[in-house]
């Protein structure tokens, strides 16, 4: 048996309680408000965790890229949103082959005529009925329609119009709320979405177009709202794990957090432990969308201790510097690493080793490893 004390390090540690409970957390909230929960699994790139997520109650998952979909596509998943303007023929093309052969419900999104052309052209070639959300803008500035303009309802009328394509709703994500000073701030960012959603459907529905899903989603607005108005279907991701950056905005404590870097001292100085776990294993990520709050690179908490956490100051390949403050750790002993930001650290990863409340572990593969295209 594999056990915390003899796994080379770095390693990715998953503690499967806090994992389950986190997972169960998402889809109680999700019953209790009567919405639909299709977790983000850009996160855990696992087809297991997808799996688990889906026992829970998902009524599918959410993917980031064409690859990461065929990943998932072949683990079983039947009902997958591709968040992302998908525009490219080539990629379009394989990836509604791929569902079509096995039977995948698949919901694409759109901020533009090009991505409508693009996939009803291969939709209607393939014979494929597809869904196609239209994307929003809600303030984060990166993809979207305005949701002050006409280009909503003009989308969603010219999808409605194409053999194979069935309009599919809206969808949106909230990503500046990361940047949020605190908790109210970021409810505040979920209230604007969901009047702006409100807005979007209600003259998409005017214009003679039923909206079938208005789908929202990012851990911090779903974890901090208590209200979800104008609202069918959240997208968390990151809330399977949690990371520092959660609680820094007052979302969460460190015991909610599933994933550490478990790493080890192999060096030490007058000011700093050294540990082998660098940028190539943490990443140089301070949190999601440039959100600068946290100003280390994670928190290094000696293994089978309650220290409070010495900061990880500085990073290169391999090495991590951790501030000691005086006290360094012993060459040798292992520090598990709460990360700033968990999703990039499971992107640069190929497995997690998952630990059970008895101390057992087991290797679960990240099998949508690389799958950034
Ligand atoms: N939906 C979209 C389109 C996203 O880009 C993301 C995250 O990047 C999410 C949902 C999930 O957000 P989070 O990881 O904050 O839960």
């Amino acid at each position: 048996m594999v056990r915390l004390d003899t796994i080379e390090t770095p390693a990715i540690l998953l503690d499967r309680t806090v994992l389950e409970r986190n997972i169960a957390a998402a889809a109680d909230r999700a019953a209790a408000h009567g919405l639909q929960l299709r977790p983000h699994v850009k996160s855990h790139k696992s087809v297991a965790i997808a799996r688990m997520q889906v026992a829970a109650g998902a009524c599918g998952i959410t993917v980031a890229k064409s690859s990461e979909a065929e990943v998932f596509i072949r683990g079983g998943i039947a009902d997958i949103t591709v968040a992302y303007p998908l525009i490219d023929p080539g990629k379009i093309t394989r990836l509604l082959m791929l569902a079509k052969e096995h039977g995948t419900r698949l919901n694409l999104i759109v901020d533009s005529a090009v991505g409508v052309d693009a996939i009803g052209t291969a939709a209607r070639d393939m014979a494929f009925e597809t869904n196609l959300m239209v994307k929003v803008d809600v303030g984060l500035h990166r993809c979207g329609v305005d949701p002050s303009g006409d280009d909503a309802v003009t989308l969603a009328r010219m999808i409605a119009n194409r053999a194979r394509l069935t309009f599919g709703g809206i969808i949106s994500h909230a990503g500046h709320a990361y940047s949020a000073a605190d908790r109210d701030a970021v409810v505040a960012i979920a209230r604007e979405e969901q009047t702006i959603m409100r807005d979007v459907a209600d003259r998409i529905a005017a214009a003679g177009m039923p909206v079938p899903c208005t789908s929202v989603g990012s851990t911090p607005t779903v974890w901090a709202c208590d209200r979800y108005e104008n609202t069918t279907e959240i997208r968390p991701g990151n809330y399977v794990f949690m990371d520092l950056v959660q609680a820094s905005l007052g979302l969460i404590t460190k015991a909610d957090i599933a994933l550490t870097v478990l790493a080890t001292a192999v060096s030490c100085n007058d000011t700093h432990a050294i540990i082998d776990a660098g940028s190539k294993v943490l990443s140089s990520d301070r949190g999601p969308h440039g959100s600068a709050r946290l100003t280390s690179y994670g928190l290094a908490v000696p293994v089978g201790t309650d220290h409070p956490g010495m900061p990880v100051v500085s990073l290169s390949e391999e090495h991590g510097f951790v501030a000691h403050g005086g006290q360094c750790p012993a060459i040798g002993d292992r520090l598990r690493i709460y990360p700033n930001h968990a999703c990039p650290v499971v992107n640069l990863a190929r497995a997690f080793q998952v630990i059970d409340e008895n101390g057992k572990c087991e290797l679960w593969p990240i099998d949508a490893h690389g799958t950034v295209f």
